[in-house]
């Protein structure tokens, strides 16, 4: 009995997290819509932030290391940034060394 009610409360969390996908895919920044969820939205915002300041710092670094990506997000502290930033949500960022850019575990994307 308690698994059935574990599982359609599975369920529903997942159909949430599709509806609020497709809602935010159809709105995208809008401000508008009253769906939008402001919470949500602004960890969206603050992210993609994070994330273009870890591509900016990431440039600086390379400036002064003839073209060389560092070879892990530590490597920036404390000269470049006092602190590697993790996402609103939680999780820590993957770090690309090769494309020198940072990706949201959460799937949150820099702003165009
Ligand atoms: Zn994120």
């Amino acid at each position: 009995m308690s698994r059935g009610v574990f599982g359609g409360l599975l369920s529903l969390v997942l159909v949430m997290a599709l509806a609020h996908y497709l809602a935010r895919e159809r709105f995208p920044q809008s401000g508008t819509g009253a769906a939008n969820d402001p919470v949500d939205t602004a960890s969206d915002v603050r992210c993609g932030a994070n994330q273009q300041v870890m591509a900016t710092v990431i440039a600086s670094y390379r400036v002064s290391h003839q073209g060389e990506n560092p070879a892990r997000l530590s490597d920036l502290v404390p000269q470049y940034v006092a602190a590697i930033p993790s996402c609103p949500k939680g999780g820590a960022y993957a770090y690309d060394r090769r494309a020198g850019t940072v990706s949201c575990p959460n799937g949150h994307r820099t702003m165009p």
